[in-house]
């Protein structure tokens, strides 16, 4: 089945609002298994959009319209998919109640006249209704074509989408299309696909993918199947074995799940309590930790030490360490997570020490980061030189420095 989008409104023309829609409907059709090979933006226009709609018709099987569903006249999606598609549009008794609901239910003390022209509905249509909104999504089928309207604003679209598109167009599909992530972090994007080589040459269904992320590589593996069953039969040997080519490296196979909510997850499993302390990440790795709903159970204070100075009063590093091999140094990097322990109640600390540039620091090059991590009142420290500008020298710290906490 093959599925085309067609974005409406000047204001993305003109590029006053990013066209964050096609970004999230094509994605959820990429997990739908559907082909897409066009997606258009058309202003609020008549002629254009009859023009692009027919257009759209013709090639595709499957066509999503977003925008242009609201009271006002440059409005004209329903109506001109109507035409296009030869319906007519009669009043829906059921979308005029709950318009009146949402008004009520709302501050609005009269229901402006212009927004019944939102419980105009082609004839035959299925009605999607819209809980955040007043116009109605709606799913137009002619002639083994199908039209599917959604309202423009993000918070009216994703639910509608997911509650009730996402379910139909599923219900279309002969097949079903699955796929699993594996998140590695450790190898770089080349590693990986040397140690898979014969799995990603061999492997027709399911196939593997790889992204790389910052220091990071993910695999999204894709089975396609007659059902759910027969998918999960597919995926599992194939996900169990990247995993034990790549053993600890892989801190998740679930879509959702971050570095640092891997992170939460081992540290709450084992009891353990964290603590931060950051020199050229400035914060960036608590910042981390903290997006994770939870995560007070497990990081209550971190510390951020830029100068010297405050390395020797909240860490207690020694003035002897920072003199004799500086504060880009292995032995800095221990003091710091050992002091981090000492200067907190936590059971551990990750510290985080290194030349993030542009300029060196004397024999040091950029990128130089040293990584400690005191855990079970054993400390260890790992070095990496980094490439890249400052900005990604810190992202990569950080990520390295989490993931050395969850090994
Ligand atoms: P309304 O009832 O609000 O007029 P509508 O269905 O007519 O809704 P538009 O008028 O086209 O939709 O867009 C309304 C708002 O929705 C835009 O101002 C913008 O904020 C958001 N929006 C529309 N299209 C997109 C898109 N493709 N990506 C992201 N946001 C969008
Ligand atoms: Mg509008």
């Amino acid at each position: 089945m093959v599925v085309e989008l067609i974005s409406v409104g000047t204001e993305i023309l003109l590029g006053n609002i990013v066209n964050t829609n096609t970004q999230y409907l094509a994605e959820k059709c990429a997990l739908l298994g559907l082909s897409m090979y066009h997606q258009v933006t058309v202003g609020d226009n008549r002629e254009r959009l009859f023009a692009v709609l027919e257009t759209a018709l013709n090639r595709s099987d499957v066509v999503i319209l977003t925008g242009g569903l609201g009271p006002t006249e440059d409005d004209l999606t329903k109506e001109v998919c109507a035409e296009v598609m030869g319906f007519d549009l009669v009043e829906d008794e059921h979308t005029r109640e709950r318009i009146s609901k949402y008004f009520k239910n709302n501050i609005y003390k009269e229901i402006p006249d212009n927004n019944w022209k939102q419980a105009m509905i082609p004839q035959g249509a299925t009605v999607l209704d819209n809980n955040n909104g007043t116009a109605p999504g709606l799913i137009m089928e002619k002639d083994g074509k199908t039209a599917i309207l959604l309202p423009g604003p993000p918070n009216e679209l994703k639910p509608l989408f997911t509650e009730q598109v996402f379910p139909y167009l599923q219900s279309r599909q002969p097949e079903v299309i699955r796929s699993q992530m594996v998140k590695i972090c450790g190898y770089g994007e080349s590693q990986v696909e040397d140690k898979l080589i014969d799995l990603i040459n061999t492997q027709t269904n399911p196939t593997i993918a790889t992204y790389a992320k910052t220091a990071e590589v993910h695999l999204r593996v894709t089975a396609k199947a007659a059902n759910e069953d027969e998918a999960k039969t597919l995926l599992k040997p194939v996900v169990k074995e990247i995993k034990s080519r790549f053993d600890n490296a892989v801190y998740t196979t679930k879509e959702e799940e971050t570095l640092e909510m891997a992170v939460v997850r081992l540290l709450k499993k084992h009891e353990l309590t964290v603590t931060t302390a950051e020199s050229c990440t400035g914060g960036l790795i608590a910042g981390r930790l903290v997006n994770v709903p939870g995560a007070s159970e497990v990081f209550r204070e971190g510390f951020i030490t830029y100068s010297n100075k405050a390395k020797r009063k909240y860490l207690d590093v020694s003035k002897g360490t920072l003199k004799k091999y500086g504060a880009v140094s292995e032995q800095t990097a221990k003091e710091m997570a050992t002091g981090g322990v000492f200067a907190s109640d936590a059971d551990a600390c990750i510290a985080v020490t290194g030349i993030a540039g542009p300029d060196a620091d004397g024999e040091k090059p950029v990128g130089l980061v040293y990584i400690a991590c005191y855990m079970k009142d054993k400390v260890k420290v790992e070095e990496y030189h980094f490439k890249g500008n400052r900005e990604k020298i810190r992202e990569q710290s950080v990520v390295k420095a989490l993931d050395f906490l969850r090994r």
